[in-house]
């Protein structure tokens, strides 16, 4: 007898692939599944543990997850990523791109990371990070540390080194242009491929692999290919970036003569195991003047759309619109991909969105969003033991603490987290059966050293910013600042 016995004000359970709440209800695991959830469990557990006034739900499912300190932020206020060094100057690619992080940074970020996924209740990611910083793309050392983190930390999580063949320069004039290294890119695949190889699987199913071939105009037809073959081969989801900005869209239609969707498909690329963020500039919408099929192509081959609310707003983008996409019959999972990486936030961000530009409150719902973030993510990644509570489904449990006092008034509690909530308002997460954190605290971490030594190491970063920004200028006239700043005099 070694169940475990949750129960609470609310339990999320799941009946025939929907959501149901279960008012004082009980939810019952044992080893890495649910047994049962409902009311009245009949058999005996180990132990019983009353969370009161909370709501016991599935943990999210992070498709584009922040996986190292986020250098996306500094573009918020500070643009156009050509100046600001987020596109490589000719003068830095000539000097010979270089790593600005050691692999002890590289595995620190990571592992911090995967402690924020799990206090804002995530309890599947897929890692996301810049590529800007790098050589080229990410290593399967710092891979090998990342997959040691998650078992230690006890997240679930897909891995894969992000590879590609090209990437985007800007000459001294301002001019941006592409730069390809096949042979570069298709090594790091090769290398990404026996990584996958080496990780399925590991920690009774904890790790799984995934392919990361970075972004769609970084990429040679032949690296595409051989991606979705290995993908295939492998059985395992296959991750790229389309359709996320202008620039992307322009160059690929430069380069192929078709939209990222028409070039992808006619590769071979898209199928189900297909994952693709961010879906923001698609013919057809306001941002993309050119009739095509780009969502429908996406939709007819199996692919899921990675929406990433948060990341697109601050951009000045987002999908058009989320309920058009579900009612075309899209897949959907969501990502947090820039910080704070609050699944919670992302949500209520694109449900507002989706309201202001369908015009019309109707259109979106609180489960709606709550879907794509749990089950969404589940059928992404052809997971029907994910995202649900549910007998013979993994026990992956988030409880939300809606007892505090700064909540406000509690109605229907998905509405209440749409509305009031924060991801800091997870207060246990269970893993695989696994209580990973308990009242708020990770077993083992401390927070507080690891935000200091995070806020170093990205210091140092930004110190070295005007190596690869155009012109080389100081770091003060790369980032601004909200106000004019006094320095004390020294
Ligand atoms: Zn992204």
């Amino acid at each position: 007898m070694t169940a475990t016995l949750l129960t609470a004000r609310w339990v999320l359970g799941n009946v025939d692939g929907r959501h149901r709440l279960y008012e004082q209800g009980e939810v019952v695991y044992d080893g890495d599944s649910i047994l049962f959830v409902g009311h009245g469990y009949p058999g005996e557990v180990a132990r019983r543990i009353d969370c009161g006034m909370s709501l016991i739900a599935p943990g999210f499912i992070d498709l584009d997850a922040l996986s190292d300190l986020d250098t996306t932020v500094l573009g918020y206020d500070n643009q156009p990523p050509a100046k600001k060094g987020r596109i490589w100057p000719r003068s830095y690619i000539e000097r010979g791109p270089y790593e600005m992080y050691s692999p002890d940074e590289l595995a620190f970020q990571k592992r911090y990371a995967f402690t924020q996924l799990i206090r804002n209740g995530i309890t599947t990611a897929l890692p996301i990070a810049s590529l800007f910083y790098r050589a080229w793309g990410e290593t399967v050392g710092e891979f090998e540390a990342a997959a040691d983190a998650a078992i230690d930390l006890g997240l679930r999580v897909y891995l894969g080194p992000a590879y590609r063949t090209g990437n985007f320069v800007v000459e001294e004039d301002g001019t941006v242009g592409t730069m390809f290294d096949e042979p570069r890119g298709l090594a790091e695949l090769n290398a990404a491929i026996a990584f996958a190889k080496t990780q399925e699987g590991r920690a009774g199913g904890l790790i799984k692999a995934m392919l990361a071939p970075d972004r769609v105009e970084t990429c040679t037809p032949e690296l595409l290919k051989r991606s979705a073959a290995a993908a295939k081969d492998l059985d395992i989801p296959v991750r790229l970036h389309c359709h996320q900005s202008k620039i992307e869209y322009d160059t690929v239609l430069a380069l192929h003569g078709k939209s990222p969707a028409e070039w992808l498909e006619s590769l071979g690329f898209l199928s189900d195991r297909a994952l693709l963020p961010h879906a923001t500039y698609v013919s057809g919408s306001s941002r993309i003047d050119r009739p095509g099929r780009d969502l429908e192509i996406m939709r007819d081959n199996g692919a899921s759309i990675v929406h990433c609310p948060l990341v697109s707003a601050r951009h000045g983008s987002s999908i058009e619109s989320f309920s058009r996409y579900k009612a075309m019959g899209l897949k959907i999972g969501l990502g947090t991909d820039t910080w704070p990486a609050d699944m919670l936030l992302n949500c209520q961000v694109g449900m507002m969105f989706n309201r202001v530009i369908e015009r019309s409150t109707g259109v979106v719902r609180s489960e709606d969003y709550f879907d794509a973030a749990t089950l969404g993510g589940a059928e992404a990644l052809r997971r029907p033991d994910l995202g649900r509570l549910s007998p013979g489904a993994k026990a992956d449990i988030v409880v939300w603490d809606l007892a505090h006092d700064r909540i406000g008034q509690v109605i229907d509690p998905i509405q209440t987290l749409m509305l009031n909530a924060s991801g800091r308002d997870a207060r246990h997460v269970i893993i695989n059966g696994r209580m990973v954190m308990w009242d708020g605290v990770l077993p083992g971490v401390d927070h507080l050293a690891m935000q200091m030594r995070a806020q170093e190491q990205f210091d140092r970063l930004i110190a070295k910013y005007p190596e690869r920004t155009l012109g080389h200028p100081p770091v003060s006239e790369i980032f601004s600042t909200a106000y004019p700043v006094e320095r004390r005099p020294a």
